[in-house]
């Protein structure tokens, strides 16, 4: 089931896409075109900083080599936004389409997920200690082009998803594939352009906007763990760095140990949801391949850094994992783990087998574990009117809700 993927580093494409390329990679195409190394680097900064849409607008190089380009058949090859959706709490939900027509979602939730910096964390309150302090006064006198000051968008690894969680609506679509490196990192591109976003102040803005990713959307991204960290370079040069991203993973064994080998990578999450075996085995059939002790065992092999957590994710099902037993027996799994708790409120399906805890309970289970010491936190559903919530990401024309249709910017 764990599938090595290769990240397209071995061979310098004849032609196709270009976004998704790295550093040497562009240098060693461009070096094949008998052109100098520094227009790999022009070429680099133009996709990844710059972001740009087509080779005409890459103003650095000249234009009989971008008509060189296009005539041995590169493209950027950005993914394109073809459907948009805006809540009510304004949370935009995009279907974006891959250049083989697939389409995948994504999600742009502005002020971050819930006073979070996407992983549950406290963090967007340091955030705003840290800007008082630094910042305060070039944020008054430069407000930020865009009207968010934060905003986190949470990107689609894969087309659909193998793992077969039984309460997660994009588990219905099965997986059609992996997305590639320049996919996954092109959705961010793609949506940061669309709200025309600067985030370093090389792009002459002294107040950048601060962007969280979450790698939350549809897919598990520890199966395709080679274009999800390859995607995860790409994004830090646009720059976003790794200390703002988050990934979520199912318990994925083998991933989570070549994830404690990196040097650069996001935050950890895990989507635990159960306090013991047999409940979660019901609810992810995963379980039966790597149980929760192991899973725990491979957790430990993570070196965190300073300040780091592991965040465990707990969907509560009514009646199903949400009692206080339920909350003492998390507890005791997790008590000697730097760690907190991300209690997601499960976001209903059409035809799924479970219901929403009381409000009650939920505040009942989330007292329990933080009288234990640990951090609990309650993620608050976003863009719950498109069906834009955790687990809500299956796709608008097989499942139309009620939208607000807008054109793509
Ligand atoms: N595949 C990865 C990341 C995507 S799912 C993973 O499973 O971790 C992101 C989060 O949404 C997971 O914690 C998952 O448990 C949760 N989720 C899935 N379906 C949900 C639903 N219907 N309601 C609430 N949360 C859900
Ligand atoms: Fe896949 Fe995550 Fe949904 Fe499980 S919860 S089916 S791993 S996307």
């Amino acid at each position: 089931m764990y599938n090595k993927i290769n990240d397209n580093t071995e061979a310098i494409p004849s032609q196709g896409p270009l976004f998704g390329l790295t550093l040497p990679e562009l240098t060693d195409l461009i070096k094949r075109l008998n052109q100098p190394a520094y227009r790999g680097k022009q070429l680099h900064e133009a996709l990844y900083r710059q972001r740009v849409a087509s080779l005409d607008e890459i103003s650095t190089l000249p234009a009989d080599l971008r008509d060189r380009l296009k005539a041995e058949g590169y493209t950027i090859g950005l993914p394109e936004i073809v459907q948009t959706a805006r809540s009510i709490d304004g949370t935009e939900r995009y279907l974006i389409r891959m250049a083989d027509g697939e389409t995948v979602e994504t999600v742009w939730m502005p002020d971050g997920d819930g006073g979070e910096r996407g992983d549950g964390s406290q963090a967007a309150e340091e955030e705003e200690k840290e800007e008082q302090e630094n910042n305060s006064n070039a944020a008054e006198q430069n407000p930020a082009p865009f009207p968010y000051r934060r905003s986190t968008i949470c990107v689609s690894s894969q087309v659909g998803c193998a793992v077969n969680c039984q309460f997660c609506l994009t588990a219905k679509l099965g997986i059609r594939r992996n997305l590639t490196a320049g996919e996954i990192a092109g959705q961010v591109a793609a949506v940061l352009n669309r709200h025309q976003v600067a985030l370093s102040s090389s792009r002459g803005n002294p107040n950048p906007a601060r962007i969280n990713l979450v790698f939350m959307g549809m897919g598990e991204p520890f199966l395709n763990y080679a274009n999800f960290i390859a995607a995860v370079r790409l994004l830090t040069q646009m720059p976003i760095p790794e200390s703002r991203m988050t990934v979520s993973t199912s318990g994925i064994l083998p991933g989570i140990l070549d994830f404690a080998k990196e040097t650069i990578r996001p935050k950890l999450a895990v989507s635990l949801n159960a306090s013991n075996d047999e409940v979660r085995e019901s609810i992810m059939p995963i379980t039966r391949k790597w149980n929760i002790a192991a899973l725990l065992e491979a957790l430990a092999t993570i070196p965190l850094r300073n300040r780091e957590w592991i965040t465990f994710e707990y969907v509560l099902l009514g009646g199903i994992n949400d009692s206080l037993q339920h909350a003492d027996e998390l507890i005791a799994l997790v008590r000697n783990m730097r760690c907190k708790i991300n209690l997601i409120v499960w976001n209903s399906g059409p035809n799924m087998p479970f219901h929403e805890p009381p409000q009650s309970g939920v505040s009942a289970f989330q007292k329990r574990i933080m009288a234990a010491g640990i951090p609990a936190y309650i993620r608050r559903p976003r863009g719950r009117d498109i069906y834009a919530a955790c687990g809500q990401l299956k796709r608008t024309v097989e499942q139309p809700p009620q939208l607000v249709e807008l054109t793509p910017a």
